[in-house]
């Protein structure tokens, strides 16, 4: 389940949100900025919740009821499956599950309840007769019908009895009128279901389909294969490949489209300089831990289906393709920071990256690996984070800003580049962009940006001095507006003084100049002044420096502050 959002409006919730954020790994408190700080800032309530709704996320509010419901009222209409919402007391005294039957949303008040120890406000007719949602297995096990599932509710309102076959442990301490001879069934099956109007069917998902095929008809001939089984895609629990296919397209595509996850296996027999295609089944015998039954095998071999008796977890088959998401998480607040990369933190089972930056990016939860390490080692750390994804893990890179400016997507690229590792090939590879320092500290001075532009980094660590010379007397002469990343650290005192120096000789002292400090961080500043005023001493590592061009100008506005801007037009 996608970990909720704990929305709070002031102070006086924040002991309850984090009561219940112990519940859900994952979860952030998310706080109206300029009241309470949080996890997450936000802006305007309605807006916030409008597009946690949207997104699919849960919403755990802690505010009346009655604004919940405004909030995101515009939005019920024409929703298909929603995510639960629930208000909460901001004194944890009372937790009203609003939204969302289907996805959960009881069980969510029902736990919440529990860690704050009063009890839920269930006001559905099954749930509060049944203890349940009979409509909403737990995880392992998929609803045949949901229409099917409401008349058969309905009937049981009605007062009629069920039996229950197969094994449905979750039903046990349901007080379901239950009957041996009773027209209808819950019936917990792999078996596809058949139609019948008396029959509630639950798929467990109890089925492995082994594959070595490749090509685009996978999908269909292992939907081919169930049904030859009379067996239900929903009792589909993963696709299982070769190791050796890892990077196949077809089979992403495959497991996409039959809405399972993609595992691998490999065999010990099968060794690189003797590539033999393993049968299906040997694939099924070296992943599952589990007894299970062997149900088809077809004529080449090369595919297989698996059948356990009980509902089987993905992750504890063979292993995943490894992924390795590089992010940017902007200058530093996280309101800055892009969904996507929020959204690859919260799926990453390890995190790597400088300490500040990945201090930034927590709080982590206790099954989230933290590797830390000091700045300078960044190819050694784009190497490690390749090990860990080709072991299947899902594995973040953290770089301030955008990780594609002077940080370590270059880095990782690099390091791919350099090896010819399959299974480093084998890693999804994405990249995240981020708002880059002088994005963040240009949109905090106004405009300065607004013309052609050009990044510079002043560091001569990784690129000899006469170079970056001749790239600021080129920029300085092209007139171009110029953003120093880098511009001086204790290493390298007089280098900025240098460039100075340089761009000098080619623009006038009144040109305009930004300096922002830890712009998007806490004790953030800007200032403006000019190239004929600018010190080094005015600049350190965390600064961010514009230098405009010739037309860069600033105005203020009454007693405002002032806008710095570059107009879009040349003279
Ligand atoms: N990838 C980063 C840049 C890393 S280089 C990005 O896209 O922003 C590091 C330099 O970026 C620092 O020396 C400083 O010049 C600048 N910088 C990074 N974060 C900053 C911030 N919050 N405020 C001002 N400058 C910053």
């Amino acid at each position: 389940m996608t970990p909720p959002a704990i929305v709070i409006l002031g102070a006086g919730a924040l002991a309850t949100a984090r009561r219940v954020q112990t519940c859900y790994p994952g979860a952030q408190v998310h706080a109206l900025q300029g009241r309470v700080e949080a996890d997450v800032a936000y802006t305007e309530l309605a807006a916030h919740l409008h597009e946690l709704y949207a997104r699919g996320t849960p919403i755990v509010a802690l505010c009346a009821a009655g604004i919940v419901i405004r909030c995101v009222a515009p939005l019920l209409s024409n929703k298909g499956v929603e995510p639960p919402v629930l208000a909460v007391a901001e004194d944890g005294s009372a937790v009203v599950p609003l939204l969302g039957g289907l996805a959960g949303v009881n069980a969510m008040a029902r736990e919440i309840a529990a860690a704050l120890d009063v009890a839920p406000a269930i006001t559905t007719s099954g749930e509060l007769r049944f203890g349940t949602c009979v409509l909403n297995p737990p995880d392992g096990y998929a609803l045949a019908s949901l229409t099917q599932g409401k008349r058969f509710v309905s009937d049981l309102l009605a007062g009629e009895s069920t039996r229950v076959e197969g094994d449905a442990p979750w039903l046990d301490n349901v007080q379901l009128p239950r009957a041996t001879g009773a027209r209808l069934a819950i019936r917990v099956t792999p078996k596809a279901w058949d139609g019948g109007a008396d029959e509630l069917v639950i798929h467990p998902r109890s089925v492995v389909a082994a594959v070595c095929v490749s090509g685009t008809k996978i999908a269909e001939q292992v939907l081919a294969a169930l049904d030859a089984h009379e067996l239900a895609p929903l009792s589909l629990a993963a696709l299982l490949a070769p190791i050796e296919r890892m990077g196949d397209q077809g089979l992403s595509e495959a497991a996409e489209a039959l809405g399972v996850p993609l595992r691998f296996a490999g065999l010990p027999e099968a060794s690189p300089a003797q590539p033999s295609a393993p049968a299906a089944s040997h694939l099924l015998e070296a992943a599952l831990r589990v007894p299970y039954q062997t149900l088809l095998q077809d004529a080449n071999a090369d595919l297989a289906l698996a059948l356990t008796r009980a509902p089987i977890d993905p992750d504890t088959i063979g292993r995943a393709r490894g992924r390795l998401t590089v992010i940017g998480l902007g200058p530093g607040s996280a309101e800055l920071m892009v969904p996507a990369a929020r959204k690859a933190l919260i799926e990453a089972t390890d995190i790597l990256g400088y300490e500040t930056y990945v201090k930034m990016a927590g709080p982590f939860r206790a099954d989230q690996q933290v590797h830390g390490t000091d700045n300078r080692e960044e190819m050694q750390r784009a190497r490690h984070a390749f090990e860990l994804a080709s072991m299947g893990r899902a594995v973040v890179v953290v770089s301030s800003g955008d990780p594609g400016v002077f940080a370590m997507a270059a880095a990782v690229l690099e390091a791919l580049d350099a090896s010819d590792d399959p299974r480093w090939a084998a890693v999804i590879l994405d990249i995240v962009p981020g708002v880059s320092a002088a994005m963040a500290t240009a949109a905090q001075a106004g405009a300065p940006l607004g013309h052609d532009f050009c990044m510079l980094s002043l560091s001569d660590n990784l690129k000899p001095w006469s170079i970056i010379e001749t790239r600021l007397r080129h920029a300085a002469q092209a007139d171009l507006v110029m953003a120093f990343y880098n511009p001086i650290s204790r290493a390298r005192p007089w280098q900025l003084d240098k460039a100075l120096d340089i761009l000098r000789e080619h623009r006038a002292p009144e040109t305009k100049v930004v300096l922002g400090r830890d712009i998007g961080r806490p004790g953030s500043s800007l200032r403006s002044t000019t190239l004929g005023e600018l010190r080094s001493a005015d600049v350190d590592m965390r600064t961010m420096v514009i230098i405009g061009s010739s037309t860069t100008r600033g105005f203020t506005r009454g007693a405002q502050r002032e806008w710095v801007y570059t107009p879009r037009w040349y003279p």
